[in-house]
C-alpha cells in the first residue's frame, strides 16, 4: 500500500528521498500500485526527463521511464524486441509499465528481459551514494542491485530473432529463445519461460552447438507449466528456428 507520494523535479532530489527507508523509485506503478498491505514510499519519476528514447552510435540508448509501448514504437526498436514486448503486456499494461520497472520486477517468464539479454543491454544505474555505474545485463540479473536506474542500452548492429511457443498467441511464452549475433560471429542464446530469470543459455564466438546449449540449459526447467524434457525440446527446436530467422 503507497502511504506516501514524491515527485521529485531533479536526480538529486530523488536520491535524497530515496535513501529514506522502505522508500522504492515509482515508475509506472502497475505492480506498485497493487494491493498489499506493507506500507511503502514512493518517488514518481515522472518529472526527471528519463523517458527519451535516442541513437548514440550504433546504440539505442532508452531512458528508465520509457514505457514499452513507445519503445515497441521507436522506428529503431529491432523487430525481435518488438515481438518480445508484444508479449511481455497487453495495450494498457505496455502504455503505461516502463522498462526499468518491467526489467526490476521481472521473472524467467520474461520476454523483454530474455531479448534485451540476449542483446547483453547496458544497465546504467546509480545507488543514491554513488557515481552512476554501467552493469552487464547478466551481471544486473544475477546480483538484482538496488539502486535507480537510469537508462539502458541496446546495440543495433547486430541481428536478432524471437522465438516462442505459449499456450495462447498472445501469452506469455511456456518457452521462448532470444537470439543476437554480432558481425564478429558471436552468438547469445537467452531462454525464458521458466524460473526465477531468463537463462543465458550461449555466449559463443559462433553459432556451434546452439541446439545443444538450449537444450541443456532447461534440464531442470520442470514447473506446473510444462516437463524439463518437454522444453528441452522445444528449446532445442525454437534456437534452430531464432538461428534460421536472424535478421
Ligand atoms: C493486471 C496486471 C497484470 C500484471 N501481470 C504481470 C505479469 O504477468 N508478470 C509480471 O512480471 N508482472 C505483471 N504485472 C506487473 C507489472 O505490470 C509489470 O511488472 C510492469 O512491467 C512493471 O513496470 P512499472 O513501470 O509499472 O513498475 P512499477 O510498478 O512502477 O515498479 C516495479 C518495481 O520496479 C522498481 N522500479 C521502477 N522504476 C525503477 C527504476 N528506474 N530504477 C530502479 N527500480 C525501479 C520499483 O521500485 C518496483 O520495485 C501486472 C500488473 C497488472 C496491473
Amino acid at each position: 500500500m503507497i502511504t506516501t507520494y514524491h515527485r521529485p523535479q531533479t536526480l538529486e532530489e530523488a536520491f535524497d528521498l530515496l535513501t529514506q527507508s522502505n522508500t522504492l523509485p515509482l515508475g509506472g506503478g502497475t505492480l506498485l500500485s497493487t494491493p498489499t498491505t506493507a506500507p511503502v514510499a514512493v518517488v514518481d519519476l515522472q518529472s526527471l526527463g528519463l523517458d527519451l528514447l535516442r541513437l548514440n552510435g550504433n546504440e539505442l540508448q532508452i531512458g528508465a521511464t520509457c514505457t514499452l509501448q513507445s519503445l515497441l514504437e521507436h522506428e529503431n526498436c529491432p523487430s525481435a524486441l518488438k515481438t518480445a514486448l508484444k508479449l511481455e503486456a497487453p495495450l494498457n499494461l505496455r502504455n503505461a509499465a516502463t522498462i526499468a520497472g518491467t526489467l526490476v520486477a521481472s521473472d524467467g517468464r520474461s520476454p523483454f528481459s530474455a531479448m534485451v539479454s540476449a542483446m547483453d543491454a547496458k544497465i546504467n544505474i546509480r545507488s543514491s551514494n554513488s557515481e552512476s555505474q554501467i552493469l552487464n545485463i547478466g551481471e544486473f540479473i544475477l546480483t538484482r542491485p538496488n539502486g535507480l536506474i537510469i537508462s539502458i542500452s541496446i546495440p543495433l548492429n547486430i541481428k536478432s530473432a524471437f522465438e516462442y511457443v505459449s499456450k495462447t498467441p498472445a501469452d506469455k511464452p511456456i518457452v521462448g529463445a532470444a537470439l543476437a549475433q554480432w558481425n564478429s560471429g558471436r552468438t547469445r542464446l537467452t531462454l525464458c519461460g521458466y524460473g526465477k530469470s531468463p537463462h543465458l543459455a550461449m555466449d559463443g564466438a559462433e553459432a556451434d552447438g546452439i541446439q545443444e546449449a538450449a537444450r541443456n540449459a532447461y534440464h531442470e526447467a520442470q514447473d506446473e507449466w510444462a516437463s524439463a524434457e518437454y522444453r528441452m525440446d522445444i528449446a532445442a527446436v525454437l534456437a534452430k528456428r531464432a538461428l534460421e530467422s536472424l535478421q
